[in-house]
């Protein structure tokens, strides 16, 4: 699905230890090539790679990605990219880049997560974590920062799911790629899901940055594209932490 020339919404199947389920990373068109926005579950790079085919893209235009956050779904297979790319870039906010480097240990991917593993997931993660010292960021991202890509970008920090997660607003389009702040489930939009956001109250308190854009339209990672009556139901679900 496309939204306006330069959004291009990516439909990659993804299977996790919760099942089978669809994610949906973002690629932003520009004449100097492509923006992935988040890059899929480790070990899963085909079904990316096939993703970007299927809207008439090719994989060796990316030019840069943006993490939204440190999520195993979210920068799985940042790696791989970057050995099929060396020189792709990458960008994500200043709070969670030390747990995509290894400085920290994720907030979540924890060793004893990975020891629940399969063996061939396992292995993959741990060698991910092994190789996250040599992740290098050209761009760390703020609040309220604006990129030049897709006709204009701004950076909501949306923390509460993990301490540097972000969501994307294209003002042109009236868009907000919402990450993992918001999911579709059933048909619905709503909160970010409690078992895996560490943080809850502060992962609540981030919807009130989503309620003052003006948005007419949502993308969700899990659960995809939502545009019945976005602000109506934004400020309803920031209200239901008062
Ligand atoms: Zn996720």
């Amino acid at each position: 699905m496309n939204i306006g020339t330069q959004i291009l919404i990516l439909e990659v199947p993804m299977e996790s230890f919760f099942g089978k389920s669809t994610i949906y990373p973002v690629l932003i068109k520009d004449e100097d090539g492509l923006t992935l926005v988040d890059t899929g579950m480790l070990g899963q790079l085909e079904p990316l790679r096939k993703a970007i085919s299927d809207v008439g893209e090719d994989i060796s235009r990316l030019k840069r990605i943006i993490l939204t956050h440190q999520d195993i779904d979210h920068i799985g297979n940042v790696h791989a990219l970057l050995d099929l790319l060396p020189n792709i870039a990458l960008l994500a906010h200043k709070d969670d880049i030390p747990y995509m480097t290894g400085e920290r240990p994720f907030v979540k991917l924890t060793p004893e997560r990975i020891n629940l593993m399969d063996a061939a997931l396992k292995q993959q993660a741990e060698d991910m974590v092994r190789r996250l010292p040599d992740l290098r960021f050209a761009h760390i991202l703020e609040d309220g920062e604006h990129l030049p890509y897709g006709g204009g970008i701004q950076i909501i920090h949306t923390p509460g799911h993990t301490p540097g997660h972000i969501s994307l607003y294209v003002p042109a389009q009236k868009l907000l790629l919402a990450a993992d702040e918001l999911r579709v489930v059933e048909g619905e939009l709503v909160g970010p899901a409690e078992s895996a956001t560490p943080d809850m109250p502060l992962a609540l308190k981030s919807l009130d940055k989503l309620t003052v854009l003006d948005v007419d339209k949502v993308l969700c990672y899990h659960g995809g594209y939502y545009d019945q009556n976005v602000q109506a139901r934004l400020q309803a679900l920031s209200q239901t932490k008062e």
